[in-house]
């Protein structure tokens, strides 16, 4: 397989969440329901016309609309640290604009940290364990945060750098020109997620822009020193530009090139995944067609446990969204 390194192979896992319906002023019945003990979803077609023609979704676990941030972050919570293993992780959030990517991956809430999305708690888990020193390692913990804009990658932490992707004489793809910070608590990475974030508003409100055309990535290294040995392993966090596709006749000059260019990367993502899971067609993975996609080589390649959390509404006006995001979601299911 594709995805065999050293022997391990680590299949995508594939979560669904739900978000609550009504949320968006939805009103009326749902078109999406669930089945917990099965993890499977049906979603009726929006035509009254064709309401016998369910489509259900096989996943590997379904967050329903009632679940709970902890929940969201049991998920994954294995993933994230398998970094302090010396396995490198992604958790990467799907969906289109409104899906609740955002909420899900990093919402950080000062006064209700209930309300906590994965990020913080990823952090909080690993320096909690780190701290706790139960194994016999020292560990180097770093931090990056960019994102990808019309295919241009952009430090998020010192937006004057000039950043690109190199890949090393082993085909491991990296970063260069990002600064990397040295974090000693999960407090300091919520401090330069959260900074992070902020220079991201600021560029877009700029630009007059919209910062759900980008894909953001929050890369925390981990350099294990144990019994002698070094191990470098990242924890790559994803919240991906949303999914909707932009009829060309609701968008003009750089709003219709930015859909291209969001379009392209996440349909490269599409391929790189679609190839992946059908191995017999002998096909390489289109890795070099997206910075996205360039820069989760190694996620694909080297053996990374990887969630993909596929974020869906529930209304019959995201139907058509809905099911593309689950066919997305179905096609993961198979790496
Ligand atoms: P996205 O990042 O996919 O565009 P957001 O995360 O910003 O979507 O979510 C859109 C809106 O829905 C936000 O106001 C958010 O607070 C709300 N929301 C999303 N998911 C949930 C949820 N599980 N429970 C409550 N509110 C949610
Ligand atoms: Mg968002």
């Amino acid at each position: 397989s594709a995805r065999d390194d050293g022997g391990t192979i680590h299949r995508v896992h594939v979560v669904v969440r739900l978000r609550p319906f009504s949320v968006r002023g939805e009103t009326g019945a749902a078109a999406v329901v669930f089945e917990q003990a099965k993890s499977t979803i049906t979603v009726t077609p929006k035509d009254e016309a064709d309401r016998g023609n369910f489509r259900t979704f096989a996943l590997d676990g379904i967050l329903g609309p009632d679940a709970k941030q902890t929940d969201a972050f049991d998920s994954v919570r294995d993933t994230c640290l398998s970094v302090l293993d010396g396995v490198s992780a992604c958790v990467m959030c799907y969906g289109q604009t409104g899906s609740g990517k955002t909420h899900t991956l990093s919402n950080l809430d000062g006064r209700d940290p209930s309300q906590n999305g994965v990020m913080p708690r990823a952090f909080q888990a690993l320096f909690d364990r780190i701290d706790a020193g139960e194994e016999d390692a020292r560990f180097e913990v770093s931090v990056q945060y960019v994102q990808i804009y019309m295919e241009l990658i952009q430090d998020l932490l010192d937006p004057v750098q000039n950043v690109s992707l190199r890949e090393d004489s082993s085909g491991r793809v990296f970063l260069t020109g990002t600064t990397t910070y040295a974090v000693k608590s999960w407090q300091e990475c919520v401090e330069w997620f959260t900074a992070g974030t902020k220079n991201r508003t600021t560029a877009f409100t700029q630009m007059n822009a919209h910062s759900s055309r980008s894909h953001a990535a929050f890369i925390l290294t981990v350099i294990k020193h144990a019994n002698g040995v070094k191990t470098t392993s990242s924890l790559y966090m994803i919240d991906l530009a949303g999914s909707e596709r932009t009829a060309k006749s609701e968008v003009v000059g750089v709003n219709f090139d930015e859909a291209v260019a969001i379009n392209s990367s996440l349909t490269v993502l599409g391929r790189v995944i679609y190839t992946l899971a059908n191995p017999k067609n002998k096909i390489r993975p289109p890795f070099r067609e997206s910075k996205l996609t360039r820069m989760l080589t190694n996620v694909f390649t080297h053996g990374a446990r990887t969630t993909l959390i596929v974020c869906c509404a529930m209304g019959f006006d995201d139907v058509a969204e809905t099911n593309s995001s689950l066919e997305f979601a179905k096609q993961a299911m198979n790496v």
